[in-house]
């Protein structure tokens, strides 16, 4: 009972997960099910890595959970679903009551859930974590949510905090530096207890959701510059790293400047002007819009950054549809500077819509779950180690701070201004896109997002009168309380009736 921690699944996460374990001065006990994985990576640790001789690998089952100290706390990175219920099944005989599993995978919260209940009423303690960053977080610091146990939490923690991303105490800046065998010292860690059962797997889920629509409004803006200004991609690239010395500043935001500016292997051209324009999906965007759809909750962003990877994907059928539908031409743009700057104040906009609908998801999904989440912690688990890292995320945190109880972040007064002052480049930036015949699903949604929220009345008073009619749904009137429902015995009774 030598390995202060234990990990099963040796794939790209795991591996990584282990060694930054490792690096914190923890032994690692290591398993994976088939063999030869273990014993490659056990060859990685001998040959190169500096923490290597504190990971122990086992390609027995028995002796690995053997080698733990009790109570056990073992750390699954394997394949989400059926995988990981057939890992569990697994290692339970091996375990003794109050023994830890940590399911570090991209589960579905409800399969957590599930877990949660089936593993606490058999004596063990279970954890479902959040792990965001990828291969390079995962061995240097990714953003972690955890959800479940709170004694378990209680006893996870001190490796948690050692081995999440770090973020600079005042600033807010992820601290960058760290290399094998020599983390980095100091700093804020980016992971907190998110609540019980499926919470941390659920903030995980709907932190990919914003990743989705915060990727698409990038793209949007990028298509906008290539199409309306007929910028070249290395043009391009410059702005946004212009941009990312400014509110915009994120990981995302730098990232696609340095890949709009790389050359094409071949020598021809920009590399990104040879990829296809076909987006493909793991199915956590999609998780979190049908959660919002089930919920009620508006993230009609996130759910359009979804259906526009899904139309991108419909890529021979838009090639022979753009034969036949024939779109506006293209109005030559005689102020670019203008329009460039309208975009970015468009981007930022929509990505505070985007935000506050992921926080309003969450504000839902507490209510249903029976969650008491802390929105102002989640968003300074975003700061850094995972793909949203932004600077404006402190400005999220700023806000819930000053009012836990902030009903949309659109409220706080720093969005508040920030979105009056560039609404007018925004519509501008969606109204030239819609004029010239461009899609922009994700800055028109986020438009539509605010226009509506920000309106005391809506068409729906017609809607609801519909439903009357043809399937005596009732309505409420507007000078009667809330909660008192009418039904209009409409002139034209030998109308079948149908539902809604
Ligand atoms: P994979 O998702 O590819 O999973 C590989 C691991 O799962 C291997 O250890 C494999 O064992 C095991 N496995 C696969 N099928 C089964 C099965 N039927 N029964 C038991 N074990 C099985 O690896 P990744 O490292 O990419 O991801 C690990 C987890 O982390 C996943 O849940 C993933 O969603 C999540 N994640 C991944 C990120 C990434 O960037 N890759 C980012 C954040 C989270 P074997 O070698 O024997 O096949």
């Amino acid at each position: 009972d030598s390995a202060d921690i234990g990990l099963i699944g040796l794939a790209v996460m795991g591996q990584n997960l282990a060694l930054n374990i490792a690096d914190h001065g923890y032994t690692i006990a290591v398993y994976n099910r088939s063999s030869e994985k273990t014993g490659e990576f056990m060859e990685r640790c001998r040959q190169k890595e500096p923490s290597g001789e504190r990971v122990l690998g086992f390609t027995d089952l028995k002796e690995f959970t053997r080698a733990i100290r009790r109570p056990r706390k073992i750390v699954l990175l394997v394949k989400a679903g059926a995988p990981t219920d057939r890992t569990i099944e697994s290692l339970l005989p091996h375990l003794e009551p109050g023994d830890i599993i940590v399911d570090g995978g991209n589960a579905h919260w409800m399969d957590t859930i599930r877990r949660d209940r089936e593993l606490t009423a058999q004596g063990f303690r279970f954890i479902g974590s959040g792990v965001s960053g990828g291969e390079t977080g995962a061995r240097f610091g990714p953003s972690l949510m955890p959800g479940g146990s709170p004694s378990a939490w209680a006893e996870l923690e001190p490796i948690w905090r050692a081995i999440a991303a770090k973020v600079d105490p005042l600033s807010g800046v992820p601290m960058e530096g760290a290399a094998p065998g020599k983390p980095v010292e100091g700093g804020v860690p980016c992971t907190a207890y998110i609540g019980p059962n499926g919470a941390g797997h659920y903030v995980k889920m709907v932190h990919n959701g914003i990743e989705y629509i915060d990727m698409q409004l990038i793209c949007e803006a990028y298509w906008l510059m290539k199409q309306l200004l007929g910028l070249d991609s290395g043009a391009i690239g410059e702005i946004f790293r212009e941009w990312n010395g400014g509110e915009l500043s994120s990981y995302l935001i730098e990232i696609t400047g340095d890949i709009l500016g790389q050359n094409d292997p071949s020598g021809s051209g920009f590399l990104v002007d040879h990829v296809l324009d076909a987006a493909g999906q793991k199915g956590t965007g999609m998780w979190t819009a049908a959660s919002a759809l089930e919920l009620g909750a508006p993230a009609n962003s996130i759910a359009e950054a979804v259906f526009a990877r899904a139309l991108s994907a419909l890529k021979e059928e838009r090639v022979e549809a753009s034969r036949s539908l024939k779109g506006p031409d293209v109005q030559p743009i005689s102020n670019p500077a203008e329009i460039i700057d309208a975009v970015r104040r468009a981007l930022y906009c929509s990505k505070i819509c985007a935000y506050a609908q992921g926080f309003q998801l969450l504000s839902e999904a507490q209510k249903t779950y029976e969650w008491t989440l802390d929105f102002g912690t989640i968003a300074q688990l975003w700061r850094g180690g995972c793909i949203i890292r932004a600077r404006f995320l402190q400005k999220i945190t700023d806000a819930y701070t000053r009012d836990p109880g902030l009903k949309n972040l659109m409220l706080d007064p720093y969005f508040k201004d920030v979105l009056h002052e560039g609404q007018n480049q925004w519509r501008q930036t969606v109204a030239i896109a819609v004029q010239n015949g461009m899609p922009v699903p994700a800055f028109g949604s986020a438009l539509a997002y605010f226009d509506g929220y920000r309106s005391a009345s809506l068409p729906a008073n017609l809607l609801q009168a519909q439903r009357d009619y043809f399937g005596a749904h009732t309505y409420e009137r507007t000078d009667q309380p809330r909660g008192k429902f009418f039904h209009l015995d409409w002139p034209t009774p030998d109308r079948p009736q149908t539902e809604v």
